[in-house]
């Protein structure tokens, strides 16, 4: 006799569209784990700006529909495949990709996107690791190539990976200055690592940077919205200084010459462009991170699975971001 199916509640995306198309469902077939899969019963989700660009059909990441969106989900190990052996059912978990998506009470991972999540840190802490952390890692330790006593501008620091790079960037010995667009995104991002914070929001915010960096200029900028400042961000790097492009949402005019007199570098991450040793070494800087302590998610709005839509509206249309968007399952 067969067994009963287990259903679950999910969103589930039936078009590519606006957030209106993220329909929840609580008939939606619990996922079995096969091969080198992972059951995740999910406690809280991530929500990431590339959840809306993917569920929108803009994105080269373009999932067979119907499709549930969310890739940083952090839970608890359900059930696993029958070639994993480094989880077991009961483990604290989280992803940086997931297969069946998380925007759902159970999510399906390949075991080499899965990680460990120390006690210390909450399940909605563990949902905002992936994606922001191991962009922001890759960002400034693998492109950048950032040193110890470098100075980095945090070009959007509020956020999720905003935080994180500061984080990261502190921890690593740069000296961190991060921008914020309203006082409360300041004060966090001033509590996160950065020792100077500018508001991206000022018409003259440019020549306070300028000012506190003087003739020297800024090594290294983690750019997260590159269609508005890349073009300033030339003007204030130093000799031989890289701007890493980590968010665009649009065309930008600059002038070559800009790149010429200092030998400045523009790079681009693309994080699911990386290999798999990649993540293995950007995994092992972070699992460092959750040991020593510095790696602390700061968590922002918390929306309930049924309000998925609002938070994609909130997400694109922020009045100003304070740590890491995320659906919380329990
Ligand atoms: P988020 O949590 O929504 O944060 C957005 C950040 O952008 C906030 O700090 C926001 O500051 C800031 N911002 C707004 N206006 C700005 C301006 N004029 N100049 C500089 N920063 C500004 O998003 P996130 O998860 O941190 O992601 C940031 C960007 O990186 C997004 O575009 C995302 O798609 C992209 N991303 C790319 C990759 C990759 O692999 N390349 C991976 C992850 C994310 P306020 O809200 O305080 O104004």
């Amino acid at each position: 006799m067969a067994t009963a199916q287990r259903l679950m509640r999910a969103i589930r995306v039936f078009k590519f569209g606006g957030p209106e198309v993220m329909k929840l469902q609580s008939d939606v077939a619990i996922p079995i784990p096969k091969d080198n899969q992972v059951l995740i019963k999910v406690q809280a989700c991530g929500v990431n700006p590339v959840d809306t660009y993917i569920r929108s059909g803009t994105h080269n990441m373009k999932p067979l529909l119907p499709y549930t969106p969310g890739l940083d989900v952090a839970g608890i190990v359900e059930a696993v495949g029958e070639h994993v052996s480094s989880f077991k059912k009961g483990d604290r978990v989280f992803t940086v990709r997931t297969l069946s998506g998380g925007y759902a009470e159970y999510a399906l991972a390949a075991d080499d996107t899965v990680y460990m999540l120390p006690e210390k840190l909450d399940f909605k802490q563990g949902a905002a690791i992936g994606i922001p952390y191991f962009t922001a890692c890759l960002a400034l330790l693998h492109s950048a190539c950032a040193k110890a006593g470098e100075i980095v501008l945090i070009h959007g620091a509020s956020g999720g990976v905003g935080i994180a790079a500061c984080q990261i960037a502190r921890a690593y010995g740069l000296k961190v200055l991060g921008t914020a667009g309203t006082e409360e995104g300041q004060n966090i991002v001033l509590q996160n690592g950065a020792h100077e914070v500018f508001n991206h929001r000022e018409v003259n915010y440019i020549d306070k940077i300028k000012k506190s960096v003087g003739e020297k200029g800024i090594d290294v900028i983690i750019e997260m919205l590159a269609n508005v400042n890349l073009s300033n961000d030339l003007n204030l790097l130093s000799h031989g200084g890289r701007v890493i492009i980590v968010g665009s949402r649009g065309p930008i005019e600059i002038n070559p010459r800009d790149t010429m007199t200092k030998g400045s570098s523009i790079k681009g991450v693309a994080l699911y462009s990386s290999t798999k040793e990649e993540f293995q070494q950007l995994a092992a800087a972070l699992q460092a991170g959750m040991e020593v302590g510095w790696l602390r998610p700061v968590i922002g709005p918390v929306y309930p699975l049924e309000k998925a839509a609002q938070a994609h509206e909130d997400i694109i249309h922020s009045r100003g971001a304070t740590g890491k968007m995320i659906l919380l399952l329990k």
